[in-house]
């Protein structure tokens, strides 16, 4: 057997990989943010031709839903949702233990309280923990698509309709993706995105909501615009309520609909250099790939697998590297991953801006409970769990040393 890098052998990769972020700013994004600039407003609702208009009517026809509405952030949307959805003080919003922290947070700055469940095999939300999460107070579900892959989403509605739950999809990490030839972001009763420069495309900051539902959409609008009812008649028929600005610029709306126009070419080789890695994965004993329902909508902008351990997993992610592949095991107990509902310290604790908050208020009625190892499958998974970023540049060469040097390290430390 070759030598390992780690143990002074030769590498696999000699040449540096260079794919960090996928995303790429070029003439496109620099043309249309010049024409916002020379118009006569960067105020969406003003702006003629408003690209922030552009961009909700291409998110309409992608996700084949009536109603969009652009928004400042990932994190705006989501609170737009849930305060669409009704969510407020005395209901719970059941979240994944593996999501960016502001999944839980948007629920808790509209004063509801985030349920947080194990995730499976897939790194999402385990559709019986969040059956068996549900109560009478429970309002709505967020079901994240993370790191590009799919959450299990016929599971999770068939649940949530059983219990009259509502459905937001959080596809911040996944805006692209698709579920068996549907969109991800259009399964649910709410999709939101993010369009903030780490993921997959970006207006430096940005997001947007999608729903099937006219009153829904109405009451978005009121809380992503403190203004909205002084001058949109046509949203008055659903009472307005005080909302907040989480409206996105001109600037941002014309980045983003530049990005859009590269975005199918994008993820398609995305998913053709994951599908290359993949099938050269094939037969290498003692890792388990992540859990991918549907292959075909998967973003493909990571690879996950797991091993047996976590320690384990250490050593193979060391070993790796020292083959010329950056990649590292998702949870270490390390650094202070905010991803991880372990590290969510202000929602473990139970605190909010005010002394009155989502837990203690009088009308919440329900007991949840937090530790930091309430989720231990969830821990389990990440920490037996290596990752490598991949790259719409990747050419079949670097495909191929990132399975050979996986290929290597497998035949030196796990058992056949
Ligand atoms: C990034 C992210 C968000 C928040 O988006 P912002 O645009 O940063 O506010 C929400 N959920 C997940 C899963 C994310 O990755």
């Amino acid at each position: 057997m070759e030598k390992l890098a780690i143990d002074g052998g030769k590498p696999v990769r000699t040449k540096e990989y260079t794919f960090g972020g996928i995303v790429e700013v070029g003439d496109l994004e620099k043309e249309y943010v010049m024409q916002a600039l020379d118009g006569d407003t960067l105020f969406r609702f003003h702006a003629k031709n408003s690209f922030a208009a552009r961009l909700e009517a291409y998110y309409q026809d992608r996700l084949g839903v009536p109603y969009t509405l652009a928004v400042n952030s990932g994190t705006s949307a989501l609170i737009c949702a849930v305060a669409a959805a009704g969510a407020g003080p005395g209901d719970e919003v059941i979240v994944p233990a593996y999501t960016y922290i502001a999944t839980a947070a948007a629920v808790v700055s509209v004063g509801a309280v985030p349920v947080i469940v194990e995730c499976d095999d897939t790194l999402n939300m385990d559709p019986q923990a969040f059956e068996a999460a549900i109560t009478p107070y429970t309002k709505a579900v967020i079901a994240v698509h993370m790191r590009g892959v799919m959450a299990q989403m016929n599971e999770i509605v068939e649940i949530a309709r059983k219990h009259n739950v509502i459905v937001i999809e959080d596809v911040a990490q996944a805006n692209g993706g698709t579920y068996f030839g549907k969109q991800l972001g259009s399964l649910g009763d709410f999709g939101c995105f993010s369009l903030q420069s780490f993921k997959i495309i970006t207006a430096g900051e940005g997001g947007l909501v999608a729903t099937h539902d006219k009153q829904w959409i109405s009451r978005a609008r009121f809380k992503h615009d403190a203004g909205y009812q002084f001058w949109d008649d046509e949203h008055n028929k659903v009472p307005a309520f005080a909302g907040e600005n989480f409206r996105m610029s001109e600037i941002n709306g014309a980045l983003a609909f530049a990005q859009v126009q590269k975005f199918d070419e994008l993820l398609t080789k995305l998913r053709t250099n994951k599908k290359r890695i993949v099938d050269g994965l094939k037969g290498v004993e003692g890792i388990q790939l992540q859990r991918v329902v549907d292959p075909e909508g998967d973003c493909s902008i990571c690879l996950n697998f797991f091993v047996e351990t976590p320690e384990l997993a250490q050593k193979f992610s060391d070993a790796l590297s020292a083959e010329g592949i950056p990649n590292g095991t998702l949870f270490n107990g390390g650094f202070a991953d905010r991803h991880i509902y372990r590290h969510w310290d202000s929602i473990l604790e139970k605190r909010a801006a005010s002394p009155v908050t989502p837990w203690n208020c009088k009308d919440y009625k329900g007991n949840v409970q937090y530790s930091k190892d309430m989720c231990p499958k969830t821990l389990d998974y990440l920490g037996r769990a290596i990752s490598i970023y991949l790259n719409q540049n990747m050419q079949e060469e670097d495909s191929n040393d990132v399975v050979n040097a996986i290929r290597k390290v497998a035949a030196h430390y796990l058992k056949k």
